[in-house]
Formats: structure tokens, sequence, C-alpha cells
């Protein structure tokens, strides 16, 4: 009812606005251009279809021909839990005639797919908007694509991925209709607005053209050389990251050192992101310092904030371990402040302003092909921290923009992963018994010594980790996450050469603004030019 409210009162503004103005509704697509912001909007092609044939008398053909001419569709995720489902029954208690224009359109579209292919039934019941379960699902994914004329996603990996994993029938079906949209982010909140100082200081040389045209950004190349910017460019840094100690100070009661090395994952909490396998790297240094008496090769600032939906337990329970690392860490006088861990509560945009110019290091360690693109990795970089990252989403593009050298790429790659699904290989026991280093973490984690008033609260996550159904193979990127992390570590004692290759970041991000990417939509999508571009237009 939710979604139905909101694609209602958006389709009734449109029409009524167009008609008002220009009249003749099968030329609705001539001068507006809907896009299916991911599949929770989806009943708008439905709705639209009601409106034209139901209230207009429109022909069919007619309407669903404008239809499709209006509508796109944006694919944001992979995640099979996130592409929406509905039980037919319950769409048709609430929308009856939905359900109905829903069927004919699908029964068109069926007769078009058995033309192409007679005979192939699996296609058939792999493409229908019906989905022949019990009870039957509609699946709105589908009803977007069948809808649309345009299908896109939002970094190259993932429309890869949406066109030859997640709907290879369609791609093949509709090639044409497939393009890549790589996210962007606004230069004026996430720079300008976040990180006046360092905006500044950007304007003082190169000039403010870079606020509306971030390419322009990349002037500051030859700065990373300078060592007076360096040292501007540090002192803000360091100035960032005093507010933020503040920050967490007024929030939790602790003290941070602004020298530490400041290591940041912000973001959703969800399995395939893998906060765990952050937690765990934590956990490693933490026992190798207090354990081995082997100290951090820089004091270390672990930083995490993140929302879980309320339902999600594991999620909740990874706030729970980590929350709980924070507390032993925190407070064992052995640690002698080398590290600290933070999670600060109810993360939200205006609390991401904060923290994202104080990092040093930004954490896009996703199990590859699972991130769709990812864009606070593209923030954290125009910032200027550098990405400890598995190469998913964007982190791929943000690689070929910065320079190998100036980012931290680790783990197993699509490909890899793909395989290792496909064989059924994938032993976290292999993984236990030959690496030291796991065995202690994992043991670490069912131990209870990160829970010692809730005993065994932590197994569900010791079994997830030790499941071969591990969806998100936490073990096998361990120790690669652990030899980047030391690698990480090591640099940043260099403290001149660590900040020219964080200005490199800055200077190299220019792509990743979102005024390219609804560039590229309104182009290549919506056919429409800006109007100051237009002739007579000042
Ligand atoms: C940018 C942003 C996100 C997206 O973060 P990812 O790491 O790309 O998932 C989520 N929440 C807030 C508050 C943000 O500012």
């Amino acid at each position: 009812m939710q979604e139905y409210f909101f694609v209602a009162c958006a389709l009734r503004d449109i029409v009524g606005r167009f008609r008002r103005r220009s009249g003749y509704l099968a030329d609705l697509s001539e001068a507006v251009s809907i896009q299916l912001n991911d599949t929770h909007p989806a009943l708008a092609v439905a709705e639209l279809m009601r409106i034209f044939v139901d209230e207009e008398g429109m022909p069919w053909k007619a309407a669903w021909s404008t239809t499709q001419r209006t509508f796109a569709y944006t694919n944001h995720t992979l995640m099979p839990e996130a592409l929406e489902k509905w039980p037919r029954p319950l769409v048709a208690s609430v929308l009856p005639r939905h359900v109905e224009l829903i069927e004919q359109i699908n029964d068109q579209f069926l007769k078009e797919v058995t033309r192409r292919w007679p005979g192939d039934v699996d296609r058939m019941r792999r493409m229908s908007i019906v989905e022949e379960s019990w009870p039957q699902q509609l699946r709105m994914a589908h009803l977007a694509m069948v809808g649309s004329h345009s299908i896109n996603g939002v970094a190259q990996l993932h429309t890869d991925l949406v066109k030859h994993q997640l709907v290879p029938d369609f791609h093949e079906m509709w090639p044409e209709r497939f393009s890549n949209k790589t996210n962007g982010i606004t230069p004026r909140r996430w720079l300008l607005l976040a990180n006046p100082d360092l905006a500044a200081l950007i304007t003082s040389r190169i000039g403010s053209g870079w606020i509306t045209d971030l390419e322009q950004i990349r002037a500051l190349e030859p700065f990373a050389d300078d060592p007076e910017f360096r040292s501007a460019f540090r002192a803000i840094k360091r100035s960032n990251k005093e507010r933020l100690a503040r920050l967490v100070h007024d929030l939790t009661g602790l003290g941070l050192d602004p020298l530490a090395l400041f290591d940041v994952q912000v973001k959703r909490i969800h399995e395939y992101k893998r906060q765990l396998l952050a937690a765990m790297h934590v956990i490693h240094e933490y026992l190798e310092l207090i354990e081995e008496g082997k100290p951090p090769d820089t004091p270390h600032v672990y930083l995490f904030a993140g929302k879980a939906p309320p339902d999600y337990l594991m999620a909740k329970l990874i706030i729970k371990l980590i929350n709980g690392v924070a507390h032993a860490v925190n407070s064992d006088p052995a640690v002698n402040g080398l590290l600290r861990v933070v999670f600060l509560p109810d993360y939200r945009v205006s609390q991401a302003e904060r923290i994202i110019p104080a990092a040093d290091l930004s954490e896009q360690i996703s199990t590859a092909g699972k991130e769709a693109s990812g864009t606070s990795n593209m923030k954290f970089a125009l910032n200027g921290a550098l990405t400890i990252g598995t190469l998913d989403g964007a982190n791929v593009e943000i690689r070929e923009a910065v320079g190998a050298e100036n980012i931290y790429i680790f783990g197993l790659r699509v490909e890899e992963v793909t395989q290792l699904r496909k064989s059924g290989a994938y032993d976290p026991w292999a993984y236990y018994h030959r690496s030291e280093n796991v065995r202690r973490v994992v043991d670490a984690i069912v131990s209870d010594r990160f829970c010692p008033g809730e005993p065994g609260i932590f197994r569900p996550i010791w079994q997830r980790l030790m499941e071969h159904g591990d969806e998100y193979f936490h073990l096998a990127d361990f120790e690669s996450y652990e030899a980047t992390h030391a690698r990480a570590s090591l640099d940043f004692v260099d403290p001149e050469a660590w900040a020219r290759r964080a200005i490199l970041n800055v200077a190299r991000v220019g792509r990743f603004s979102s005024d390219r990417a609804i560039r590229e939509y309104a182009r290549e999508i919506w056919k429409i030019s800006p109007v100051l571009d237009r002739p007579g237009n000042l």
C-alpha cells in the first residue's frame, strides 16, 4: 500500500501537469522520463497503463508503447533478498486491477519470448513476471525491465554482473537496453560543505571551478610534490581528526590520539560488507600486542558506525561484537593507548560529514561481486583517505583513476569467488588449521572474552564463519587482508609519502562527481540537454 501510494501520487501529479500544458497523453514520453530508482516504484508501470487504458480509453498498443518510452530502470543491487517479489494474492487483495494489467503485460511479453525462442519453456519460466511458485510471486524487477526502454547498473563491474549473471536472458533479448552509469557524489556536500578547510586550500591553488566541474580538481596533481602544500594538507587532516576526536569524546567519553592512523569503516551493517572481517583484524592486532608483545607499527584508531535493520539478527550481533572488542581493547592497560576501537551510534549523513574528512584509511572490503557500487568509497578518496578494499563495485574504477600504487587492494576477485562458490571447495576449516592467526581470532570470538557477562552469545557468529555456507568467504580473504593492512601501517609511518598519495587520490577522483553521473543519465537515457547549453540562453 505504501509503494502504491507513492507511485499513484507521483503519476497523478506528472500526468496532470503534462495535460495542463500539452494535452495529448500518447505524447507523454516526449516531455517526461521516469527513472525507476530500484524495484520499489515498479508498480508505476502498471499504474500508468491503468491511467492510459482505463481512465483515458487509450488503445492497449499505444498505451504500452508510450509507457515503455517513458520508463527507465536502475538496478542498485544483486543481493537476491533485495529484489522485490510480492505474493500475487497479497497484491490482488490491495490492487486487483493492477494484477490483471500485470498479467496482460506478461502475456504479451511471453508471446514475444516465444516468437524469438519457440518451445523454450524453461526460458519462459525464468523470464516471466509471474514466478510459478506456491503462492505465485510477482517479480518486480522483471516488471520494471519489461516496462522500460533502458536498464542500467551503477558501476562497470556491477553492470557486467547484471548483464551476465543476474538477468542474462533479458540481456540476450534486449542487449541495446543495457548500459552502465557509474554512481557519483556531490562535491558541494562532500568536499565544500563537509571539509571547508581543504576546499579553501584547493581553491587557493587551482581556483573554484572544481565546485561545479570536479574534473578540474586534477590540476591539483602537481601539488602532491609541493612540500608547502603537503604541509598545509596535513595540518587540515590533523585538525579534522581533532574535531572528530572531540565528537567521539562527547558521544562516548573516549579520548583519541589525533596522531594515530584513523582507520574507518562506516556504512550500513551487512554481512556482505564484512564488518566482521574488519573486527577480526582488530582482534588479531589486539592479540598480537597483548599476547606476543608486538605493538602496531603506528598507533591505530578503528572507527565503526552504521545501522542494521531491527530484524537482521546477525547484523545486530556483529555490532555487539564490535562493541565487545572495543570494551576489551579500550579498558586493557596493556594496550597503553596504542589501539582504540570506537563504535559510534546513530550513523547518518550529518555524522558522515564529520567522520569522512578525518579518515586516513577507508575500509571498502565487501566480498567481490556483492557491492553494486558503493559511494562512501568515493567520499573518502575525495577527502584524502587511502582505500583498503577488494576489487568490488566502484573500487575497481577508483583504482583505475588513482593508480594501483595509491590504493590497497586485497582478496579474491569476482571470478575467483564465483569459482570457489561453484566448486563447493570453500572449506573454512582448512584456513583454520593452516593459519595460527585465523585460529587464534576465531577461537577468541567463541571464547566469551568479548562478552564476559553473556557467555555463548557470539556462538552464531562463530557458526556462520565456520560453516561451509559462509556466503561471504571471510576466512578466504583474512590473510591477504592482514598482509595488506601491515603494508598500510608501515607506509603510514612516513607522513610525507602518505600525504603525497592522499593528495593524488583527491586530484584523481573527479570522474566520481554526481554531476557527471546525472549528465550521463540526461544525455543517454532521458535525451535532454542542459537549459544553459541551448542557443539563446545565457
Ligand atoms: C554515503 C553514505 C552511505 C553509503 O555508504 P557505502 O559505504 O557506499 O555503503 C550510507 N550512509 C550514509 C549516511 C552515507 O553518507
